[in-house]
Formats: C-alpha cells, sequence, structure tokens
C-alpha cells in the first residue's frame, strides 16, 4: 500500500467538489496541492446530472438569495471564467424565470420573501391575482392571490456543462482527478490525518471536503460526525402536451409544490412526494404514480390546455435532504475541524455551487469567509438541533 500526500482531498467530484477545487485552484493565495476522488468520471448516477437544472433567486434567507445571485453571474461569465484554450462547455442558458404562485395562505410569506430578495438586489416582481392573470393568460388563477417572478438571471441551463466546466479548468491549472472511492478516514485526535481509497492507496493530508452528495453522512460518520443528510427520492417527468396554449413556461412553482416549465420541445414537471421517506443511495426507481396522483391534476386545474398530455421520458435523481432544516450544511464539522462540509443541499445545490465553492476554498485559504459569510449554514446549528429555516423550498 503506497502514501502520499496532498494538502486538501475533496471527496466526490460532482458540482460541488468540482467547485471548490475549481475556487482553489484559480485562487493566486491558495498553494497547496488538491486531489478529488469520484468513483464514477461519468457521473450518470449524481444528483448533478439527474437534477432540473433551474436557478432562481427567490429565498427566504438573505444568505441563500446572495448565493444564487452570485451563481447567476458565474453563469452569465461562465465562458470566460472556466475556458482552456478558448473552449468551454455550452451551458445553454435560458433566462425563463421562476413564477411562484401564491395562494391566500402563502400571500404574507410570498411579498416577506420580496422584500429580503429586493433588499439583497434581486429584481423580482411581484403580481397580485389580475396582474399574474394579464401576463400569465394561460393559467387557472381564481384560487390564487398572486406570484412573483424573477426579472432576469433565473432560469435553466445544462448541469452536466457547468460541472464540467468546472472540472475542466482545476484540472487544467493542476488538480488532480482520481477514479477511486473513499472507504475510510484515518483521524487522529480531532483531526482527519489521511484518505482510504477502494484502490488501496492511502493520501495524507490536511483537509478533507466532503462532497459526496447523497452519500455525505456516510462520509461524515467516517470521522464520528453526525450529519443528518440523507438520500431522497425525487421523480421527474417530461411530458408533451396535445394542444398547449403556451410552449414557452418559466419554472412554474404551484402552491401545491408541483412545478413545471419548458424542456423544449417538451416539458418538464415534478413534485415533493407525498410519502418522502429516505431511500437507499443505489435506489433511483421513477415512482410513475406519482405523475398520474399527485402532478397531472394539478397541471390540468392550472394550465388547463394540459388536459390532455403523454409522458415521454421520466428519471429518479435523490436529494441530499438536511432533516433539520433542508437547507445546506457548510463549513467546519465539529469536533473534526478540518473536515469541511459542503453538504445537505437539498433541491438548490446546484446553483449554489459557484458560491459555496469560492466559500469553502476561502476557508481553506484564509481560515475565514471573504465574500459572502457562510456562517448562518454552518455545523454549529446542526451540533445544536436548531434549524436555519427555509420558507422557499421546493
Ligand atoms: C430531481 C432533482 C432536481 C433538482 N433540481 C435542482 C435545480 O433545479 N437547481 C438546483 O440548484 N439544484 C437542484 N437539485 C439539487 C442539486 O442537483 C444538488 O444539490 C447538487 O447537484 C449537489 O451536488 P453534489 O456535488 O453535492 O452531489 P452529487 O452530484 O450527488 O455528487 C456527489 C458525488 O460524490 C461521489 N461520491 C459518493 N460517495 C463517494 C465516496 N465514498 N468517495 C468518493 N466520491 C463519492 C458520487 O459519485 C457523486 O459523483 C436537484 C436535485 C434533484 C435530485
Amino acid at each position: 500500500m503506497s502514501a502520499d500526500h496532498f494538502d486538501t482531498v475533496i471527496v466526490g467530484g460532482a458540482v460541488i467538489g468540482s467547485a471548490v477545487a475549481y475556487f482553489l485552484s484559480e485562487n493566486p493565495d491558495y498553494t497547496g496541492t488538491v486531489l478529488v476522488v469520484e468513483p464514477d468520471p461519468t457521473y450518470a448516477l449524481s444528483s448533478t446530472t439527474l437534477s432540473c437544472a433551474s436557478i432562481r433567486h427567490q429565498f427566504s434567507n438573505p444568505v441563500n438569495v446572495e448565493l444564487s445571485l452570485f451563481g447567476s453571474n458565474f453563469l452569465a461569465n461562465f465562458h470566460d471564467l472556466v475556458e482552456v484554450g478558448g473552449n468551454s462547455p455550452d451551458l445553454c442558458f435560458r433566462d425563463t424565470g421562476y413564477l411562484f404562485l401564491a395562494s391566500e395562505s402563502g400571500w404574507a410569506t410570498l411579498e416577506a420573501n420580496h422584500q429580503v430578495q429586493s433588499a439583497c438586489g434581486a429584481d423580482i416582481t411581484l403580481m397580485d391575482r389580475d396582474q399574474l392573470g394579464r401576463r400569465f393568460p394561460y393559467l387557472a388563477v381564481g384560487d390564487l392571490s398572486g406570484g412573483s417572478i424573477g426579472a432576469n438571471g433565473e432560469g435553466t441551463f445544462d448541469a452536466f456543462a457547468l460541472m464540467w466546466g468546472l472540472r475542466q479548468r482545476a484540472r487544467y491549472s493542476g488538480v488532480v482527478y482520481s477514479t477511486d472511492r473513499v472507504t475510510g478516514l484515518q483521524v487522529e485526535g480531532d483531526r482527519v490525518t489521511a484518505v482510504h481509497l477502494e484502490s488501496g492507496r492511502t493520501v495524507n493530508c490536511s483537509h478533507v471536503v466532503n462532497a459526496a452528495g447523497p452519500r455525505s453522512a456516510v462520509i461524515a460518520d467516517m470521522a464520528g460526525v453526525s450529519l443528518p443528510v440523507e438520500a431522497r427520492n425525487r421523480s421527474v417527468f417530461i411530458f408533451d402536451a396535445a394542444e398547449p396554449a403556451e410552449r414557452d413556461l418559466p419554472m412554474i412553482v404551484d402552491p401545491s409544490g408541483v412545478y413545471v416549465r419548458s424542456e423544449p420541445p417538451y416539458f418538464l414537471a415534478g413534485a415533493p412526494p407525498t410519502d418522502d421517506v429516505a431511500v437507499d443511495a443505489d435506489d433511483l426507481t421513477v415512482v410513475h404514480e406519482e405523475f398520474e396522483d399527485l402532478i397531472w391534476p394539478v397541471l390540468a386545474e392550472r394550465i388547463p390546455s394540459f388536459d390532455r398530455l403523454r409522458v415521454t421520458h421520466s428519471w429518479a435523481g435523490h436529494y441530499a435532504y438536511n432533516t433539520l432544516d433542508q437547507n445546506a450544511v457548510v463549513g467546519p464539522a465539529h469536533p473534526v475541524e478540518n473536515l469541511i462540509l459542503a453538504n445537505g443541499f437539498s433541491g438548490h445545490g446546484l446553483q449554489q455551487a459557484p458560491g459555496v465553492g469560492r466559500a469553502v476554498a476561502e476557508l481553506l485559504t484564509y481560515g475565514e469567509y471573504t465574500s459572502i459569510d457562510l456562517g448562518q449554514l454552518g455545523y454549529a446549528r446542526i451540533a445544536a438541533g436548531e434549524p436555519f429555516p427555509e420558507s422557499a423550498i421546493i
């Protein structure tokens, strides 16, 4: 068994792991070496690849709004930021906006969130029912009090391209990616001193970043750290409609939780499952009944021209679901402080990847956050059992 050394070992090389690797390798103040351990270079089963690939600025907490605003900025400058030899993956960004709909009971929350978002600099339009109906005549708005939509920067893109661009540039800048799997962490006192890999290799290190998505609790447990993150099934359906009133839909989020958007030339829809329980991290079974029982009835009510439609594709992915508050857990673990967590993103980790990657790189370089302060997302609240709730969860 050979032993070698990297200053930082990142466990998991999908969008979060690659974002951390990217920002470390772009920061001239970081002089350490970086190893990313990723068992599947195709990323076929990672949450990143199986996501709905969208970004929004409409959250209830300033820190989440700020992370997504930075994400939008990163996407807008993606080519220049990740190009290697003049080439970068095509993000295919579509500036569609997110349209959050509110019933009477949700209207006060939507208004309060709108104030937070505006104070953070997000350009969100709040509409009462009449304004909503005029702007989106294909929607049934009779039971709604109103809605809100992002005026710019919110939309959909190619998630794989984001991850691949970050990875490609990080590798170009000297980050090493190894096709292997972390099977154990060596802990001495309150520090991780080495990472054991499936291949038999042992890598000594100064810091470990946990970016293992739905499997992150397993990695944390290797260091004796308890992380309340579990895999939750989310089925996604692509459908075609016989006579849609509109082909160009924003990401519409119904008060029921059902969401739908265009996926040209089709449409994409999903919903939080009624029976939302932990699943095995290898179980990616599509729950087909969800479309028939949960999603389609809502769609047909909300967009009457969706009364005739046909599912053409479907898949299931996993939320890395933080059972305490569905918000990310970012920062040093406790008591193993050189294990840095970047986990539990539930349904919003893709858009947060640039901001979180930069933040973790700051921690590793300067020992503190120097741009967006992610202290509220830290492990202290997990240890104390005090949720940091986010009301705009999908
Ligand atoms: C259906 C669905 C829709 C979503 N829609 C959106 C959206 O619209 N917008 C948004 O922002 N977010 C969305 N998300 C959430 C988003 O996809 C995730 O938050 C994000 O991709 C998390 O990235 P990650 O790198 O942490 O995890 P992953 O992409 O799951 O990557 C984790 C990686 O760790 C590796 N790994 C696991 N165990 C080990 C080990 N022992 N050793 C080494 N490596 C290991 C895995 O192989 C994997 O590649 C959605 C998620 C789902 C499931």
